[in-house]
């Protein structure tokens, strides 16, 4: 093929697949899916970081416990509560839920294992993700911190030292169940300790007792939030809630 020969059909070639690409182009169309959707509600997002979005229930604000039946028991001082007293729970009822919530175990360390920084949190008052001062301290690995106790681990250790603030973000699914009380669907937990993922939609067997195993008894669609007392002045910070 002469020089020039080449050219041309190089062209020819190039002129085909570049109609052939616009052919196609034009033939494409945009897909959309043809669900009708409500128009997703407008929420403000926290001023500061962690803080509560628009729609949020601030279940403590560094002030006050009122919205917790017990928490005058607690000590509150320079905008932080501390256990004492018995455990508290919220005087509102909550079911799927996203709690946001930071605790510090004391600095001083005393005790070990379970005897450590306990507390814990209480989805629906049946549900604990534990608290505990997970730092360099052997417990049981369904016990440590961010566990859902006595079911699942945490995927890592993800805690911060003693004294330190630690965040929990958790999205919380109440079971379901149906109109005889049989479990119609399983709750299921996901948690963000210090922003590591340590549970991911984690099922929930059942209720979460130090000396039972876990099973699914029948109850309301919405119940308090609790937060145990085991002892310890674990202290806790900027709580709050938004119902999902
Ligand atoms: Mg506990």
């Amino acid at each position: 093929m002469t020089p020039v020969r080449r050219t041309i059909v190089g062209s020819a070639i190039l002129l085909t697949l570049g109609i052939a690409g616009w052919v196609f182009r034009a033939a494409a169309e945009e897909y959309l899916s043809g669900k009708v959707w409500p128009r997703p509600k407008t929420v403000e997002p926290g001023t500061e970081p962690n803080g509560p979005p628009s729609d949020a229930i601030v279940l403590f604000d560094g002030k006050s416990l009122s919205e917790w039946e017990g928490g005058e028991k607690w000590q509150i001082q320079e905008g932080v509560a501390t256990v004492r007293g018995g455990g508290i729970h919220t005087k509102r009822s909550f079911g799927d839920c996203q709690l946001h919530i930071e605790w510090a175990s004391p600095a001083k360390v005393e005790g070990s294992g379970q005897g450590r920084g306990n507390s814990g949190v209480y989805f629906m008052g049946n549900y604990e993700i534990q608290i505990l001062d997970s730092y360099q301290n052997e417990t049981y690995f369904d016990g440590q911190a961010a566990s859902l106790y006595k079911q699942r681990p945490p995927l890592v250790n993800a805690s911060r030292k003693p004294g330190e603030w630690q965040t929990y973000d958790i999205v919380f699914n109440a079971p379901r169940f149906d109109k005889d009380g049989k479990l119609a669907k399983p709750g299921y937990v996901t948690v963000l300790h210090n922003g590591v993922l340590v549970q991911n939609h984690t099922e929930i067997e059942g209720t979460t007792a130090w000396d039972a195993a876990p099973k699914y008894t029948a109850h309301a669609d919405k119940l308090p939030l609790q937060l145990q007392d085991h002892g310890n002045p674990i202290r806790f910070r900027n709580i709050w809630i938004r119902e999902l």
